[in-house]
């Protein structure tokens, strides 16, 4: 196998593969694959269960939240956010820190309106606001943030607590796709957050979203049955068919992930991993990461060579040595290197020393 920096579908670690491998003609003994098994059978009532303990373990989820197992990415959401949080009220602030909220903001257009209380936009998305500049309107019935923007490589690192700027009854919602189990996260903090799984969970088709319960039962009419989070939340996920074997998936990646010490474990591995890949593109004038240091994503690092004619070669070159999926997001360009919870150390480290070689050749 290769060292795969693809932002997602991503990686998975390579023995939730191979155990998945050795169950796939017959879960447990049951004679059948786990796609084959009906969602509400024992089998798979089991699997559900494990899954969303683990989790909710994992995360340190308090009990006043249900985690829903949900189908449509992270995309949907931009839709059913408002759709099933709006009520009573008009509408909405966002948080425009990269791509990815900014087309939450425009999505959500179409069902509410939007007060943009804070946008980096003018700036080519490279920071986060300081909390004490967000303008939040009178009455939104939530603020939005995608607290790791996959494309820009900004991540908030910090959980946001509005009772610092005096508008702590305001919920939180947060796209936490692409960061979720990195580190640890106040799960307090939020109203909603939401995920899709191809990035730190699982295979795609599976979408995570936690949810402050007295949230709950507050859908526009409109809103499709499948998708009202009360609903779901009241049928344990069960209300249509979930995806079963991305639940499945999943549950054994929470498996790994609690073998090795959880998500404060996997916190500083990420931090090292991180760190090393900064701090070599740092002291090189070869190449350049443009986001601000305080802000910089653990998970995705976009990164530029000084001379992007090379940008061919060292794709190229870096997929010749086994480190693919490394070319940048289009509306960004250059090099981007997703180092999800799967992407050991010694992926980052053979990615330096190639990046390393790459210069001394080119430099
Ligand atoms: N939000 C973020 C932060 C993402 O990284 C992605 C990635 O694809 C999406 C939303 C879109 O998710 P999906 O394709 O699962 O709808």
């Amino acid at each position: 196998r290769v060292f795969n920096f693809s932002p997602g579908p991503a990686a998975l670690p390579e023995s939730v593969l191979r155990r998945a491998a050795e169950e796939m003609l017959d879960w447990h003994g049951t004679g059948v694959s786990v796609m084959e098994m009906s969602h509400r059978s024992p089998a798979f009532q089991s699997i559900y269960e494990q899954a969303e303990a683990d989790l909710r373990e994992l995360l340190a989820v308090p009990p006043n939240y249900r985690i829903l197992f949900m189908q449509g990415g992270a995309i949907a959401e931009n839709a059913l956010v408002p759709m099933n949080l709006l009520g009573d009220k008009r509408g909405a602030d966002y948080i425009v820190t990269g791509a990815w909220s900014n087309k939450s903001q425009k999505e959500a257009r179409r069902y509410c309106e939007v007060n943009i209380a804070a946008s980096t936009e003018a700036s080519g998305f490279n920071t986060v606001p300081a909390m004490q500049d967000w303008q939040l309107s009178a009455d939104p019935a939530y603020l939005f943030v995608c607290t790791n923007e996959t494309i820009d490589g900004v991540e908030f690192g910090f959980d946001p607590d509005l009772r610092e700027i005096g508008r702590g009854e305001v919920p939180v919602v947060a796209d936490v796709s692409s960061h979720i189990l990195s580190r640890k996260v106040d799960v307090s903090r939020y109203g909603v957050l939401f995920g899709g799984a191809q990035k730190n969970i699982g295979p795609a088709g599976l979408t995570i979203v936690i949810v402050r319960e007295d949230l709950l039962g507050r859908a526009h009419k409109d809103c499709p049955t499948a998708f009202d989070y009360k609903l779901v939340a009241d049928n344990n996920s069960m209300y249509n068919t979930p995806p079963t074997y991305a639940i499945y998936i999943a549950g054994l990646v929470f498996q790994w992930l609690r073998a090795h010490g959880g998500v404060e474990s996997i916190e500083g591995i990420n931090r090292e991993k991180a760190a090393r890949l900064y701090d070599f593109i740092d002291q090189s004038a070869f190449y350049e990461n443009r986001v601000d240091p305080r802000y910089r994503s653990r998970m995705n690092v976009p990164f530029f060579l000084a001379d992007e004619s090379l940008n061919a070669a060292f794709l190229a070159q870096s997929a010749a040595a086994g480190l693919v999926q490394l070319k940048g997001h289009k509306s960004v360009g250059g090099m981007r290197a997703s180092i999800y919870n799967a992407m050991p150390l010694a992926g980052v480290e053979a990615l330096v020393d190639f990046m390393r070689d790459f210069e001394r050749r080119n430099g």
